[in-house]
């Protein structure tokens, strides 16, 4: 059916990192969206677009006002994320090894139930609605139940996920570790189940280097070159004694990156979780093959493992497609907000501001664009798919008070980024369907 938006909009429309805010960043003051068939058909100003709001049989289309201290804006993008750690954020006090042993496996071994998984997947995307998270590049654990369970209830919802069974078959417990060959067939058979099944696309996803043997990588790359639009998510370069563990794995390779490309798995359509303690060689190399980085600054900061350096990361003469990430449950929000401000920390710590025009970009079209969906998702344009939010600019009475100092768009961005939270996320609509309203009664 056909429906519309009115009000003020925001939407990115290029990198800002290589065109500049101002060429990148459009502001609609008065905008309408037209959405039809899941699709945004059309998107200006309202003054320009008000002819559109009769139907065929000269019926007015049903039409949304948005309100005078709401944005309306793409849905964000979570380049890199665990469902199955969804009970664990917050798990206190360790690093990345020693947070794996303690936790993540303990909770993602939980997962060969698929009730389990199934219950998890309908609470993790509940809360990514109510973040105004739309889509998402997301780890499952094992099994592949839990990769049934998640795409089930994704697909329920009509949203656009990619999503596979992590591939480890060694230095894990027995209970989360396949073998190269299982783990090649389970991959194979859930690609020919879910791979392209509406708006749903497979990940194959080796874990990382050190928790798969030379021939599960090799199988790995094997079986990703095999079955073409497939996507491929792994970690990398997140802490320096993962650095050391995998010089010591893969001593004749080159450095972190090289075991990657020695198996097959750089290229359009690999995500790459984190990419902090890189060479000038490995950015290089991830910028030429079109390798994507996954950018996860709270899960960083949660496990002291360093600060990204993002804007090395898109540095215009080599960029790199580069998205914002949750990283749950290594992250400690599904907050886009909360993402957003850690990405501004973990530039500052290495010298210099994340612009709020930047971040924004991170974590919609840049993530869109790492995840090679930039001409579906992440921005607000005709043809895009209408995955949209509706932000609540006064959300609390702090928030509300602070808009009344800002003299700029930037300025009141830079205030949600800072101190906003679920309650600025008013509405969210999965491909121009609404899903969810916040309750009023919840309000300060
Ligand atoms: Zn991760």
């Amino acid at each position: 059916m056909r429906h519309a938006l009115r009000g003020a909009a925001i939407t990115l429309e290029a990198d800002p990192f290589l065109a500049g805010e101002a060429p990148s960043l459009r502001h609609e003051t008065d905008a309408l969206i037209i959405i039809n068939e899941g699709h945004i058909e059309a998107f200006g100003s309202f003054e320009s677009l008000r002819h559109t709001l009769i139907g065929s049989a000269g019926v007015p289309i049903p039409l949304r006002q948005c309100g005078q201290h709401e944005l309306i804006a793409p849905g964000f993008i979570d380049s890199h994320v665990h469902y199955v750690q969804t009970p664990i954020i917050g798990a206190y006090g360790t690093q990345l090894i020693d947070w794996l042993e303690r936790y993540a496996f303990v909770a993602e071994a939980r997962c060969a139930d698929e009730a389990y998984a199934r219950n998890m997947a309908r609470a993790f995307l509940g809360e990514c609605l109510r973040n105004g998270t739309t889509s998402g590049a997301v780890y499952c654990s094992v099994h592949p139940q839990s990769v049934d369970a998640f795409f089930s209830e994704a697909s329920a919802l009509g949203m656009r996920m990619m999503a596979g069974k992590v591939l480890m078959d060694r230095n894990v417990p027995a209970r989360v570790r396949d073998s190269a060959q299982r783990g090649h067939d389970e991959s194979q058979a859930l690609i020919d189940r879910w791979h392209g099944q509406g708006r749903l696309q497979y990940c194959i996803t080796p874990r990382f280097a050190p928790t798969s043997s030379p021939e599960q990588m090799a199988m790995a790359g094997a079986l990703w070159q095999a079955n073409p639009g497939t996507y491929l998510q792994s970690h990398l370069a997140e802490t320096l004694p993962e650095l050391a563990w995998v010089r010591s794995l893969y001593p004749d390779r080159l450095d972190y990156l090289d075991v990657y490309d020695h198996y097959g798995q750089l290229g359009p359509r690999a995500i790459y979780g984190h990419g902090i303690h890189l060479s000038e060689r490995e950015m290089a190399r991830l910028h030429d093959t079109g390798t994507s980085i996954a950018h996860c600054p709270t899960s960083n900061e949660f496990l002291a493992s360093g600060a990204c350096r993002v804007r090395d990361l898109k540095r215009a003469d080599r960029p790199i497609r580069t998205g914002l990430a949750t990283d749950l449950g290594g992250g400690t929000s599904f907050s886009p907000f909360a993402t957003m401000l850690a990405a501004y920390r973990a530039a500052q710590a290495v010298g210099y501001s994340l612009s709020p025009v930047h971040a924004w970009y991170l974590a919609t079209r840049g993530a869109a664009e790492a995840l090679r969906l930039e001409d579906r998702v992440g921005s607000i344009a005709p043809g895009m798919e209408a995955d949209l939010v509706l932000l609540d600019l006064a959300s609390t009475p702090l928030i509300a008070r602070r808009l009344t100092e800002c003299e700029t768009l930037e300025d009141q961005l830079f205030a949600q980024i800072v101190l906003a939270d679920d309650r600025a996320v008013r509405a969210t609509w999965i491909a121009g369907v609404l899903h969810h309203e916040r309750d009023e009664r919840h309000q300060p």
